[in-house]
């Protein structure tokens, strides 16, 4: 009996996603076991996965930085770093952490990549207007959109380095790092590993994924990429990586529907408006994890102008899916995107 192309996936990804549970339940036989943990913070559920000598010392390290910064950027903690700079909007320059200072340099210089069409941390009045992932979101008025968007300016964010201080130029203007601050985290996360001597080690911090090395058997870390519409956990494909980055915005993260419409919590900072560009997800795979996580604001543009943006980026490859359920996947990633859909439902184009 011949086997098609198809049918030897069949046989073959559900060994994949086997080898995955199996992996990710820490049996994997033959391994030194890893040191796995779970943490909340950022909002989010945390997940380590870290083997070697110092691997509980390193992911303590982590949880406890993650902790620290979650306090200082979560944007409704008073007396946080980013509760203050708000605040203190139109009134002159606040010391900071320099970890925040450093993010704030971090966004501008990512927001500076696509002209501030895509990505921006000056959303912020509008995250707040829309309350998209609260327990009151709503469709704002469009007068009152059309006001908050003359607030959006990454430039107005002014750092300066010498004194760790930062000020917002107008009052009301404020700065939302939801964005960037996992993708930031997780590049931490990997110095933090590497100070202690690890070199293989993964960490999915809410659907931003950062890998150390290889696996300790030496073969690519595999990472699933969530079918948009699916169950949480249900994937159209599988990416192998090592020392990278694969981070994903979508419209299923968080959303709400009213009238039948699906507004999502990525805010297009041109328009105002949730991003509603026929896109469901775009995944970026990086080297930096912070800079993964502002690309994948491409979301906002559009498949079109959204690979643009990657391309333009250069260091970056991307997976984009389309509202009518097309993958797009950049042609550096031939080879290690491995398409599986159990739905039969999208179409995979391969070399965008
Ligand atoms: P992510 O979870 O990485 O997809 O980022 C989404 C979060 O980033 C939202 O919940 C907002 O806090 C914030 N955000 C929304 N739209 C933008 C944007 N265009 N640029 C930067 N941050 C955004
Ligand atoms: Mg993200």
């Amino acid at each position: 009996m011949e086997y098609g192309e198809q049918d030897m996936k069949k046989l073959f990804y559900p060994l994949l996603i086997l080898s995955l549970l199996v992996f990710s339940t820490g049996c994997n036989i033959g391994q030194s076991k890893p040191v796995q943990s779970e943490d909340f913070a950022l909002g989010t559920i945390i997940n380590q996965e870290v083997y070697g000598a110092n691997a509980k010392k390193a992911s303590d390290e982590v949880a406890v930085k993650i902790k620290e910064l979650d306090e200082l950027w979560t944007i409704n903690n008073q007396g946080g770093d980013i509760n203050k700079l708000n605040n203190n909007a139109g009134q002159g320059y606040v010391e900071l952490n320099p970890e925040t200072i450093s993010i704030l340099k971090d966004a501008r210089k990512i927001a500076d990549l696509s002209g501030g069409v895509a990505f921006d941390i000056t959303v912020a009045p509008l995250v707040k207007a829309w309350g998209i992932g609260t327990d009151n979101p709503q469709v704002p008025a469009e007068d009152v959109l059309k006001k908050l968007v003359t607030l959006v300016n990454y430039q107005d964010v002014l750092v300066d380095e010498a004194t760790n201080s930062a000020s917002l130029l107008k009052t009301g203007q404020m700065v939302d790092l939801g964005g960037i601050a996992k993708g930031y985290i997780g590049d931490m996360a990997i110095e933090i590993y590497k100070k202690n001597g690890i070199t293989s080690a993964f960490a999915n911090l809410g659907g931003n994924v950062v890998v150390l090395g290889n696996k300790p058997d030496g073969s690519a870390w595999k990472v699933g990429i969530q079918n948009p519409r699916g169950q949480n956990g249900e994937i159209v494909g599988v990416v192998s990586v090592a020392d990278k980055a694969v981070v994903t915005s979508g419209d299923y993260q968080r959303y709400f529907i009213k009238d039948g419409k699906r507004y999502c919590h990525i805010i297009n900072p041109q328009t105002g408006y949730p991003a509603d560009s026929g896109l469901m997800s775009v995944t970026i795979i990086a080297s930096s994890s912070t800079e993964a996580d502002g690309m994948s604001k491409a979301f906002v543009l559009g498949l079109e102008k959204g690979m643009e943006l990657v391309k333009r980026y250069g260091k970056a490859e991307a997976i984009f899916i389309t509202n009518d359920k097309k993958i797009y996947v950049t042609p550096g990633l031939q080879g290690e995107f491995q398409f599986e859909d159990a739905t039969n439902e999208y179409t995979y184009i391969q070399n965008r």
